[in-house]
């Protein structure tokens, strides 16, 4: 498997969507889309809650007669999939008038589809900056949307904003037949994870692999290697997995960012996870994929 491949497993990276960003600055077509019946609508409610169906196995996904003409008009447009449907999204106050309950990004994605799990991350990324862009970093003063909610302009300077994305890298560390295992401060007892950390301005992916080990477990990064991504809007991550070997098993201080370290065989894990002492990431997580995709190298 491939990292592409790799990635395409991971929830919110299975997005099979043209993003048509050609559209977003051809008005009349755009507003034919808006109001094509076969068009559809990802309704986003005040604090980041996503309308779903009655079930919520998937998102409630509304045509244009659901939405007012004001709704319809400062939607955001998302996409068109592979029959040319077009997708916006768009924020309200107010429930609609259809069947469905709020939802969490979070909750979503444990039972949507992959399609819908990953439109729902892309609107709720963008929703996110669209509420933080709303002022100029420059001079202060307001801005508006366009380019169909992909860009911002400040009204009194012109300065465009783009959509940010924080990048922050993930890794499996090995050594041998162990990995490091950490568990933050605030989560169950037994309940450990990879290790993660943003990259800072002018750091290579494979530095901060290195700094991030570092500073939070003291362990020294031979070697590394990409695994695979996952967008990570809580509120505007992109999750960069990576494998790397560590030089030994020593461990020093850390940061104090983690409780608890531990150099964990694949046999611990097993034994901790069929007895209930240990227990991994959300399923939904590139951090579970790592320590899956490690536990299944053993048995290759
Ligand atoms: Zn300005």
């Amino acid at each position: 498997m491939n990292a592409a491949q790799r990635s395409q497993r991971n929830t919110f990276a299975a997005l099979a969507l043209d993003r048509a960003p050609a559209l977003r600055n051809d008005a009349d077509a755009l507003e034919r889309a808006r109001n094509a019946s076969s068009s559809l609508y990802v309704l986003m409610l005040p604090d980041s809650m996503l309308w779903a169906t009655p079930t919520g196995t998937g998102l409630a996904l509304l045509p244009p007669d659901h939405l007012t003409l004001e709704q319809r008009g400062s939607a955001t447009l998302l996409g068109r999939d592979a029959d040319g449907r077009a997708y916006f999204s768009c924020t309200s106050d107010e429930h609609p008038h259809f069947s469905g309950q709020a939802l969490g990004l979070r909750a979503l994605a444990a039972n949507a589809p992959a399609f819908d799990a990953g439109l729902a991350a892309y609107a709720s990324a963008l929703a996110h900056w669209q509420l933080h862009s709303r002022y100029c970093p420059a001079c202060g003063a307001t801005t508006t949307h366009d380019e169909a909610g992909h860009r911002a302009r400040c009204t009194s300077c012109s300065l465009p904003q783009f959509p940010r994305t924080d990048p922050a890298v993930i890794v499996l560390v090995e050594h041998g037949d162990a990995a490091l295992l950490g568990r933050r401060p605030g989560w169950p007892d037994g309940r450990f994870s990879t290790l993660a950390g943003f990259v800072e301005p002018g750091e290579s992916l494979e530095d901060a692999v290195r700094r991030e080990i570092a500073e939070e477990s003291g362990a020294q990064v031979m070697a590394c290697e990409y695994h695979s991504s996952q967008p990570w809007p809580f509120p505007s991550s992109l999750m960069l997995g990576f494998t790397a070997q560590a030089a030994s098993r020593h461990l020093g201080a850390g940061d104090g960012e983690l409780a608890e370290l531990r150099w964990m065989t694949r046999r611990d894990l097993h034994d901790g996870l069929n007895s209930g002492t240990l227990s991994l990431p959300p399923r939904f997580s590139v951090a579970f994929q790592l320590i899956h995709d490690w536990l299944e190298r053993s048995a290759a």
